[in-house]
Parts: C-alpha cells; sequence; structure tokens
C-alpha cells in the first residue's frame, strides 16, 4: 500500500471494489485486452483521507485511450478570471499552458477575457498509460515523460510571466512525489489554477457516484489546503455549484495572492470524518433489497458513473445491460461485461425490463425520462444511488 499522500502515514480501513477491474473508461476495440487491476476504497486511520488503493502502477490516472471525452463545467470561468485579474499583472507579459484537454476551455475564455495572446493548448496528461513508471537501467525511477514534456514548454516561455492550468489534476494524482514536482511549478512569476470534485459537499448530498477506479483522491478541502499550507502556498479556493455538473472546488495558487493561505491557517478544525466505507456498503445492500433475482436492470450512462455501477455496487448475479448513444463508443467492448450486452438507448425496447438506472447528469436524465414514460414504460427509473428518479 502507499501512503496516504496527505499524512505520509500507513492505516488504512478499506473495502474492496475489485480485485480485477479494467479502468473505468477502458472501452475497447474487441481484439485489444484489458489490463485490470486491484482495487480499494480507503480511509486513512490518521487523518481520514479518502482514496482508492491499488497495484495499477501508474502515477497518474487520466482516461484509458484519446476517444474518450468528458465535458467540464464553465460557469465559473469569470470568477478564476476575476481572481487572476487580482494578481495585477500586466497581461501582456503572461504565456497560458494548459496541461490536459479538459483545461483548453478556460484557457480560451481566460485568454480573451484578459487579452492573452501567448496560448500553449497541448493536452501534456493524455491517457492513464502514460504514466507507468520509467525505470533508468540503474534503477532510478525517472520524471514521467508527459510532466518532462509539461516543464520543458513552460521552461521555454519567453514571457515573464506563466498561467499553468491543471485542473482535474488533484483527483487523479497517485503518486506524492508526482504531487510535489507539480506543486514545485509554483513560483514568483508562475500561476497556477486547479479544480477537484469538492467531496465534502458531495458526501451531504448522500451520494457515492463520484467513486470510481481512475481516481485516486476524495481530498477535502481541509486536506488539500493543509498540503497547499505544508509546501508554503499562497492560494485563493472557491466552492461552486453547477447544475449540469458535481459540486466543485477551484482555486489559484499564485505568491501575488493577498488575501492568502496564512490568514486561513488558523480556520482549519477537525472535522468529521466521511464515512464513505460505509455509504457505499449501505448503497450495496440497497441495490440488493430492490432487485430480486427475476428482476432485469438497464443501466443507461457508460461514463465511470454506469460503469463503477455495475463494478463494485451491483451484486454479481444481477441480470443488467449497459447502454449509451456516444458516438466515440460504438463498436466497442465496455470495461464489464453485462449479461445482457452492451447497447445504444435510442431505439432499444426496454418493455422487458423491471429495473432502469439512469447516470448520466440530471440534465440529460430528465430528457430520458420523457422519452420512457412517452413510449409506456412503467418501471422503476432509478440513479446511481438507487433513488427514484421520478
Ligand atoms: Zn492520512
Amino acid at each position: 500500500m502507499r501512503p496516504c499522500i496527505v499524512c505520509n502515514k500507513v492505516g488504512f480501513t478499506s473495502v474492496l471494489l475489485g480485485e480485477s477491474l479494467a479502468d473505468a473508461s477502458d472501452f475497447r476495440y474487441a481484439i485489444e485486452p484489458s489490463a485490470k487491476f486491484f482495487y480499494e476504497l480507503a480511509t486513512c486511520k490518521f487523518c481520514g483521507h479518502n482514496s482508492i488503493q491499488t497495484n495499477n502502477p501508474c502515477s497518474l490516472s487520466t482516461r484509458k485511450h484519446d476517444f474518450i471525452k468528458y465535458g467540464e463545467p464553465t460557469e465559473h470561468y469569470p470568477k478564476i478570471s476575476n481572481i487572476l485579474g487580482g494578481l495585477n499583472l500586466d497581461f501582456k507579459d503572461v504565456s497560458i499552458h494548459t496541461f490536459s484537454y479538459k483545461d483548453v476551455q478556460l484557457a480560451k475564455f481566460l485568454a480573451s477575457d484578459l487579452n492573452i495572446s501567448d496560448i500553449n493548448l497541448n493536452d501534456h496528461a493524455g491517457c492513464s498509460d502514460d504514466w507507468l513508471p520509467l525505470v533508468s537501467s540503474g534503477g532510478i525511477r525517472q520524471t514521467p515523460l508527459p510532466f518532462a514534456r509539461f516543464l520543458n514548454e513552460i521552461d521555454k516561455s519567453k514571457k515573464p510571466h506563466q498561467l499553468i492550468l491543471f485542473t482535474r489534476f488533484f483527483d487523479h494524482v497517485a503518486s506524492r512525489d508526482l504531487l510535489k514536482k507539480f506543486l514545485g511549478l509554483s513560483s514568483p512569476s508562475r500561476h497556477l489554477v486547479f479544480d477537484l470534485n469538492d467531496y465534502d459537499r458531495l458526501y451531504e448530498l448522500g451520494t457515492v457516484e463520484f467513486i470510481w477506479n481512475e481516481r485516486r483522491n476524495l481530498f477535502r478541502r481541509s486536506h488539500l489546503e493543509s498540503i497547499l499550507q505544508k509546501n508554503n502556498l499562497r492560494y485563493l479556493m472557491f466552492g461552486y455549484e453547477s447544475q449540469e455538473v458535481s459540486p466543485t472546488l477551484t482555486g489559484v495558487i499564485s505568491e501575488r495572492l493577498t488575501s492568502a493561505s496564512d490568514s486561513d491557517l488558523t480556520n482549519i478544525i477537525e472535522l468529521p470524518a466521511l464515512k464513505m466505507i460505509e455509504k457505499l456498503n449501505a448503497l450495496r445492500l440497497r441495490w440488493q433489497d430492490t432487485l430480486a433475482a427475476d428482476h432485469k436492470l438497464a443501466i443507461i450512462g457508460a461514463s465511470h458513473k454506469g460503469v463503477s455501477l455495475a463494478q463494485f455496487v451491483l451484486a454479481n448475479e444481477v441480470q443488467y445491460s449497459l447502454h449509451d448513444d456516444k458516438q466515440a463508443l460504438r463498436e466497442k467492448t465496455p470495461p464489464v461485461l453485462p449479461p445482457l450486452g452492451f447497447h445504444s438507448v435510442s431505439g432499444f425496447d426496454f418493455s422487458e425490463y423491471t429495473h432502469i438506472a439512469i447516470t448520466t447528469t440530471l440534465v440529460i436524465a430528465a430528457k430520458i425520462i420523457t422519452k420512457l414514460r412517452a413510449s409506456g414504460y412503467t418501471g422503476e427509473i432509478l440513479d446511481f444511488d438507487c433513488k427514484r428518479l421520478d
């Protein structure tokens, strides 16, 4: 087991997610074999940090293939721009650098809003397998190549200041060393923008839909703050709600921030542990009680949430199928093998099914439910958390 990324101690309470699971985004052509690993949800006995422990050696678990892409929220962009505006930089002297394709939209927004013309849009994060450990002939672990390329791009900037976007990094970083390297990018001339799921608020919403095997850290705000403070970083962080996506925390790390971390130091309080393992166990029981042996379940939405439901929430004997209309997933084999197959949503006859689980966003789910009911479907429609959606 790797030590806790927050407190560096080893000692966990854990629950098995699966002995042999493919990555949640590992949709592939049938001819390709998929790598499978051991995964468990673990809570640190010392600081309460929740993480996904695995023997998968990649130091950053991004998506598995290039054709897998997820949308990102955008409503908070003006607020980020506002914080950056407060750094009092001459934005003619700034270059923007994206770490992942997920940062491109934000980079374009900031370039336009702050009038930055030197903009470098690259997907250094790439795919998980790019982050497998590199060991030299002398047995020394080397800097992962994508990080070396990212650093090289930033070093080559001719501008006095660099704006570095690495949103969605903290959820996926699996190595303490890599985390330190990223935080080490911060300097008086380099300013970082990040975001991550707001697990405190998600937990309050009563869901565990955010647990999936390509995540590594379910950071609470206080845990992330303690990491930033231990590294002497000045930052501003804010949380926001979105209609489209999960509650998110966003922040800027910059030594030029005036209302900085030191004023917040006193605000760190001991919070009650989030009992995520108990919540996951309760959810497994809820599904078990809901589905009788002769029931059939259709899972609509084959992104990480739908796949996770099949991978480690449902009991092995459940008769289910998986459904998605995404063009990129056509003709592919999903990371789980549904006994009733992998199909499209549109045009599919659900009349034989007693239950449907919709694991898309609520906005999309509402449209799907309307169509299902209009077509005469009378079974139960549930979400990931086994709650009725209508
Ligand atoms: Zn810990």
